[in-house]
């Protein structure tokens, strides 16, 4: 705002308790002006929504921003009960644990193997660069019942559910490592 320029953070991936924190925007030192958060924000339920600051809110006039569904009271209870659900089972607190082990046992067996992969991301939002294409590894993954998908041109991305136990993590992990040693 000072700039006039507007900083507008898209949570819709990063945010309700991905990266650890509520809002992926509170490891920095910025406030967005405008935020955009869906996805887990209905507990599965479809739903996305729209936050900004007063001066932003204040210069939208009726009709400005439109949606089919918007507000409907389903997806507002919807909403009303994940946050119940993300404060009262610390959602975040879990996922910045969860992360934080899944990435010291990435980086372990990366170190162990003596390749030059980079683990990196935040809370349960993690990739593995492979600084080559990772897709064949993404796609045999599947046999191992291991879902994860390339991002970028040469990640390994990871977005588990928060749900994740500690015992899925192990599985993460050996079916990394299985199929890097090329054991089917
Ligand atoms: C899925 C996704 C969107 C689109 O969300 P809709 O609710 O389908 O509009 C936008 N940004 C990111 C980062 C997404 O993952």
């Amino acid at each position: 705002m000072e700039t006039g320029t507007l900083l507008i953070f898209d949570e819709v991936q990063c945010g309700f308790g991905r990266t650890g924190r509520i809002w992926a925007f509170q490891h920095y030192n910025v406030e967005p002006d405008i935020l955009v958060a869906g996805k887990a924000v209905g507990g599965g339920y479809p739903v996305s929504f729209v936050v900004t600051c007063s001066e932003v809110a204040e210069s939208l006039e009726i009709g400005d921003h439109g949606t089919t569904y918007g507000g409907n009271p389903v997806a507002c209870v919807a909403v009303s009960a994940a946050i119940n659900v993300l404060l009262s089972e610390n959602v975040p607190e879990q996922a910045a644990t969860k992360g934080d082990l899944l990435s010291k046992k990435l980086t372990e067996l990366i170190k162990d193997m003596k390749l030059n992969f980079k683990v990196k991301g935040l809370g349960l939002m993690l990739g593995v660069d492979f600084g080559r294409n990772p897709e064949e590894e993404a796609i045999r993954l599947k046999d191992y019942g291991v879902l994860a998908v390339r991002a970028g041109e040469t990640v390994l991305r990871y977005l588990p559910p928060y749900m994740i136990s500690k015992e899925d993590i192990e599985h993460i992990i050996d079916a990394l490592e299985k199929l890097l040693v090329g054991k089917v």
